[in-house]
């Protein structure tokens, strides 16, 4: 992979370049800083080189990884970054932060229907922590190992905190689910449960306070989201379009909207009876508004959960693929030919209530 450029800041690297390392990662780490603690070489050894065999398709260990994708499949292939203070609280536990770098890009592999291979690590860290080091690699390799991903190279830098996973994945040609296949009359689901995550925000910023119980669920929502790589999976050739909810639902159904050409009217009380906090048996049952409430769900963010649209006659089909991976699917809403979004209430009139992400695509 290419490496990205070395920040402005960084100290000048002495000796090799780069050290590589049989299973992919190269260190850039300037030795002499560490040399009386961990080098750049045993940063790597230590936590982040694995004795797992690895998987057919993948040749490992020389400048690139090498990916061959089965005959008839697609690579699917995404890039996210993850900036302390934009994207994470510098507060936040390793394991769980470990854990959130790979669920974000994993959850772009589910929004295609890509089954996940592979990833590279790009990190950058002010300092070596072998603490935080041993938190987040623990983290990141639970969740890999979970979907069965493996970890084929990057880099590592000194720099302020950063984190840039790419991973790989792969799809039957053809049956990639696209944002651009929604069609009026299709109904727009969702899964899991939207709006937590922002509450757990909210808490931080101050702007809220929780009993304990329902803060460590938002927490947990926050800093542990579940990527849905198995219902994204299932809803090959069931979903006519799909993507992840990162920005709040509204936002990024937007972007269905916008490569569908095609209009939404969104329940906003049927989005947000999907707040896991706010359930009848929930934690935080009864202490926000209905219009809080519709804020959370549909304006939130950071819930990595599956929006995506449906015909009609696949109902069934579509919550029979929910059964099978396990994950809650609920509608709330349907395509409209007619361009724009319309946000109503249970009797079908709208609400005036103003959605952050509105702004995207008024
Ligand atoms: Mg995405």
């Amino acid at each position: 992979m290419a490496r990205p450029p070395a920040p402005a800041t960084a100290p000048a690297r002495r000796g090799p370049a780069h050290t590589r390392v049989r299973h992919g990662l190269s260190a850039s780490f300037p030795s002499r800083p560490y040399a009386h603690r961990m080098g750049e070489f045993d940063l790597i050894q230590r936590y982040f080189m694995r004795n797992v065999a690895t998987r057919v398709p993948l040749g490992v260990g020389d400048d690139c990884a090498l990916l061959a994708p089965a005959p008839g499949m697609q690579l699917a292939v995404s890039s996210d970054m993850l900036v302390e203070g934009r994207h994470f609280l510098s507060t936040v536990d390793p394991a769980r932060l470990g854990h959130k770098a790979l669920a974000v890009n994993l959850s772009d592999l589910a929004a295609c229907g890509a089954k996940p291979l592979a990833f590279t690590l790009a990190l950058a860290l002010p300092a070596v922590d072998e603490d935080w080091l041993a938190g987040f690699s623990r983290g990141l390799f639970a969740l890999a190992d979970a979907h069965d991903c493996e970890l084929v190279g990057g880099d590592t830098t000194r720099g302020p905190l950063n984190i840039c996973i790419t991973v790989f994945g792969d799809v039957p040609a053809g049956t990639a689910l696209l944002r651009s296949g929604a069609r009026a009359g299709d109904d727009i689901w969702v899964s899991g449960t939207i709006g937590d995550a922002r509450i757990a925000l909210e808490v931080f910023r101050g702007r809220l306070s929780l009993p304990a119980e329902a803060f460590e669920l938002a927490r947990a929502r926050m800093e542990q989201p579940a990527p849905r790589v198995a219902l994204g999976m299932a809803l090959r050739g069931i979903a006519s379009s799909a993507v992840d909810i990162s920005d709040g639902f509204l936002g990024d159904l937007g972007h269905v909207l916008g490569a569908s050409r095609v209009g939404a009217t969104v329940e906003a009380d049927a989005a947000a009876r999907c707040i896991a906090l706010c359930a009848e048996d929930g934690p935080a049952a009864g202490l926000f508004d209905a219009q809080a409430q519709r804020g959370f769900a549909l304006s939130g963010g950071d819930d990595y959960e599956l929006a995506f649209t449906a015909p009609v006659s696949a109902r069934a089909a579509v919550e029979a693929a929910g059964r099978a991976s396990d994950t809650a699917v609920t509608r709330i809403g349907r395509i409209d030919a007619e361009p724009g979004l319309r946000v109503v209430d249970a009797r079908g009139a709208p609400v005036s209530q103003r959605f952050d992400s509105f702004d995207h695509f008024a």
